[in-house]
């Protein structure tokens, strides 16, 4: 169990997070790709923190029903639960007790300075992932874009782990229209997230 850094009594009291575990996990959605994340988890629940952090992140998706945000921060993509915290593909094994020490540190930042900030509840919730597997073109090719397979691909698409580019062949003509309609989707869905049910700020104090 790791302890953050900074963790006098009195900085303790003030930490969301004071202590984790983390382990490098390959890429669930690609096994075999030679591609890891890591997995943070926490004995606190840092729910709390969900809607400061959905205010700051960047491309949020947040699910507040079952208490899930997916956002990136320096060009790095976390999603987080009560209990863990999820880190997108990371260069090298080598970058993973940083990686999970960083986002410990920034959930531990957020929490500290959360006076500061207005707390989003904006949510935005993503394609599923079969919507975008039946629009992928699901061709026998070489998995030009990293993943096993098209259903990889989806899943990892949905959480923004892979860019849409990645499938070359959705740049081609044939499949112009498929791209066309996997963009309305994720644009289907920040209009929801934007719209005046779901667009609602929360009061400091909520
Ligand atoms: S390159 Fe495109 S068609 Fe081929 S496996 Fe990947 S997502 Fe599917």
């Amino acid at each position: 169990m790791y302890v953050p850094e900074d963790c006098d009594s009195s900085n303790m009291m003030e930490k969301l997070i004071t202590a984790y575990r983390f382990e490098l996990v390959e890429d669930h959605h690609s096994p075999g790709s030679g591609r890891y994340g890591v997995l943070v988890t926490l004995p606190e629940d840092i729910s709390a923190v969900l809607p400061y952090l959905n205010s700051l992140l960047d491309d949020t998706w947040y699910d507040q029903d079952n208490q899930v945000l997916i956002g990136s921060s320096n060009g790095r993509r976390y999603a987080f639960r009560p209990h863990e915290i999820q880190i997108g593909v990371i260069p090298d094994a080598s970058a993973a007790s940083r990686s999970a020490g960083e986002v410990v540190d920034l959930v531990n930042r957020v929490w500290l300075e959360r006076d500061r900030m207005m707390p989003s509840s904006r949510e935005r919730k993503l394609p599923t992932i079969y919507a975008l597997f039946r629009l992928l073109p699901r061709a026998l090719c070489e998995k030009p874009c990293g993943c096993p397979s098209c259903l990889a691909f989806a899943a990892d698409l949905r959480t923004g782990a892979v860019p849409l580019e990645q499938c070359p062949l959705l740049s081609t003509p044939q499949y112009a229209d498929n791209r066309n309609q996997i963009v309305a989707l994720f644009s289907a869905s920040r209009s929801e997230g934007s719209g005046p049910a779901a667009d609602r700020e929360c009061q400091k104090g909520d």
